[in-house]
């Protein structure tokens, strides 16, 4: 699989992997647009959201609890944060495969189309 993310997910791009539990993973954005943003991933291949089988959709829950858990640690649960996903062209995905965007650490403002 040539998918950068899946990449990452075999530690063959040297990448600072900050988060990892069973079937999610967390690394930095490499062009960040806040002074926390954190790309949220299932390990498991996924190219949209809409990929996702039913069954396995358990692993939302897992990415929802990574983002909290991050948040925590970087100061930023009780200011706020935003968790973002972008799917397919028209919602602005550009890396297809599954990741939830964790935003914080500056007023997100409440635009949510820029
Ligand atoms: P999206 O536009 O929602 O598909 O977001 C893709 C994100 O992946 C962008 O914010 C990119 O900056 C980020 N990105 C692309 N390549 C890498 C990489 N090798 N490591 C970390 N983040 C990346
Ligand atoms: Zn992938």
């Amino acid at each position: 699989m040539s998918c950068i993310f899946c990449k990452i997910i075999r530690r063959e791009i040297p990448g600072k992997i900050i988060y990892e539990s069973d079937n999610v993973l967390a690394f930095p954005d490499i062009n960040a647009q806040a002074p926390v943003h954190f790309l949220i991933v299932p390990k498991k291949h996924y190219s949209q959201l809409g990929e996702i089988p039913e069954a396995e959709l358990d692993v939302l829950r897992e990415m929802l609890s990574a983002a909290r858990q991050l948040a925590a640690e970087q100061g930023i649960q009780e200011r706020g944060y935003r968790l973002a996903m972008n799917v397919n062209p028209e919602g602005g995905q550009s890396v297809f495969h599954v990741h939830l965007h964790l935003l914080g650490g500056t007023p997100m403002g409440p635009s949510l189309t820029g």
